[in-house]
């Protein structure tokens, strides 16, 4: 059977790498063996969800490329894929449990119960839930709901041991007698998420519950909610957490956490995916980079490693720049223009313009890198560097060494690097200057930079008339 994957995020907050990691370990395992990716909104914490996270979320998934199968937008044979839409099923689970004797009603107030909890903590002691509600006589239960008390569902944990084989982890087991009978549907009707994920996985037929090592702790509570409801227990993969470079988890101390922040400083969704791709799995061998039909082909949860994960934002920086060598001069421009980056407009036509990108792209690591570089061949208005000037243009011989080079310039033929190359290096032997303080001088009058590419590219590109009317303007 194809695997069913899923991805449930919580939209209290933006797709955090982190998340983003777990959507695209799914989405690969989904695609890899033809199943399903589906995508379920876990938003029953009403007062910290919102619709504008949630549209957040689904933009950032789609930028990444991660289309979900079911879910919200596209539907499908096991819906609402809201949680919130899906209440009267948690609560029928949670009454289900009741009848088979699973769980109790539990009629302790939650601020009574914390009140104990925190005085027995105080004085060093750990407290679990005594179970007094589970003592209570069938027929006080029954007065107590016909007096419209509130009460919540508890889940009763019987004794034993629970174990599951994590594809990541191996055996993982827990002593039940640590596991407090936990709550499964609050006293003001909600589930907890234990009980949600869990009603949720069997009516979706999730076969592969693939999340972060974080949830390890709440996959015996989920276990013994499977058995109770006589359903499959799906497999466990606990991916390891991220890590800042320091080693500590990754917040926002180590800079952008979400996936919006990362589009909007200009990073390519397909260095972002390789990137995510190789935090905890590796396919073995060197090799770094990967489109994301080669990660498909390769991705499998067993190459996910135990250990934390690192996110290191110059390795960052180093896939997108080796995906921006990868990607054609036309296609990088359609991405400049669709995220709104080129804006300043000279006449210069659509294969100079291509060019000129061929030229920037082994010095830029992000989209936005361009947009400053590309300047000098698209407008008239040069930004100058104040210390470039004064470093290579304040030489009082250098407005005469301007006006020659400008001069021989006018008769070059052919317009082209190598040419251009012979003219300047003649001009500065002529004046008795080494060609560098020429070759400086130029960059700066016609780029307004100290720095740039090779220099008589520049030139060639940038193109007779604008090259030579920059000179003479001194
Ligand atoms: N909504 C949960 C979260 O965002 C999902 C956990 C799970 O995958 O089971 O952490």
């Amino acid at each position: 059977m194809p695997p069913r994957v899923r991805f449930a995020p919580s939209p209290t907050g933006y797709l955090h790498v982190g998340g983003a990691r777990t959507a695209l370990f799914n989405w690969l395992y989904a695609r890899r063996h033809g199943g399903a990716f589906i995508l379920r909104i876990e938003d029953t914490d009403v007062e910290r969800s919102s619709t504008d996270m949630v549209t957040a979320i689904f933009n950032s998934m789609k930028w990444l490329g991660l289309d979900w199968d079911e879910g919200p937008d596209v539907g499908g044979p096991h819906g609402p894929y809201f949680q919130t839409e899906r209440l009267d099923k948690y609560r029928a689970a949670g009454f289900a449990l009741v009848a088979s004797g699973h769980a109790y009603r539990c009629f302790c107030k939650p601020e009574d119960l914390k009140a104990e909890r925190s005085a027995a903590e105080a004085a060093g002691r750990t407290w679990n839930y005594d179970r007094r509600c589970q003592r209570r006589s069938a027929a006080e239960v029954a007065a107590k709901v016909a007096a419209g008390e509130p009460s919540a569902i508890r889940f009763l944990v019987p004794p034993g041991i629970t174990a599951f084989d994590d594809l990541v982890h191996g055996r993982i087991e827990f002593d039940n007698a640590n596991i407090e009978d936990f709550v499964v549907i609050r006293s003001d009707d909600y589930p907890t998420y234990h009980l949600s994920v869990v009603v949720d996985d069997v009516d979706m037929q999730v076969s592969d519950v693939v999340r972060g090592d974080d949830h390890i702790s709440n996959t015996p509570k989920q276990v013994l909610l499977y058995h109770a409801m006589h359903a499959a227990v799906p497999r466990f993969a606990h991916v390891p957490l991220i890590m800042g470079p320091d080693k500590k988890r990754l917040s926002k101390r180590h800079g952008a956490t979400s996936v919006g922040e990362y589009e909007a400083q200009g990073y390519l969704p397909e260095a972002m995916v390789n990137f995510l791709a190789l935090l905890g799995w590796s396919p073995g061998g060197d090799q770094e980079i990967f489109s994301r039909e080669e990660l498909i082909q390769r991705f499998d949860l067993e190459g996910i490693s135990g250990g934390n994960a690192v996110f290191n934002p110059e390795k960052l920086d180093w896939f997108n720049q080796q995906h921006i060598m990868r990607m054609s001069a036309a296609e990088i421009l359609g991405r400049l223009r669709s995220a709104g980056l080129m804006n300043v407009g000279l006449e210069i036509g659509e294969l100079q313009i291509e060019k000129v990108i061929d030229l920037l792209k082994p010095r830029s690591k992000k989209l936005a890198d361009f947009v400053p570089q590309m300047r000098p061949f698209l407008s008239d208005d040069l930004v100058f560097d104040e210390a470039a000037v004064k470093k290579h243009l304040s030489d009082p011989a250098v407005p005469g060494l301007r006006k020659a080079l400008a001069s021989a310039l006018r008769t070059v033929e052919p317009w082209t690097a190598a040419a251009l190359e012979e003219t300047l290096r003649a001009v500065a032997a002529a004046h008795g200057v080494k060609a560098g303080v020429l070759i400086h001088a130029t960059r700066v009058a016609v780029t307004g930079q100290g720095n740039s590419p090779g220099l008589f590219e520049v030139l060639e590109l940038v193109g007779r008339d604008r090259v030579i009317r920059r000179l003479e303007l001194c």
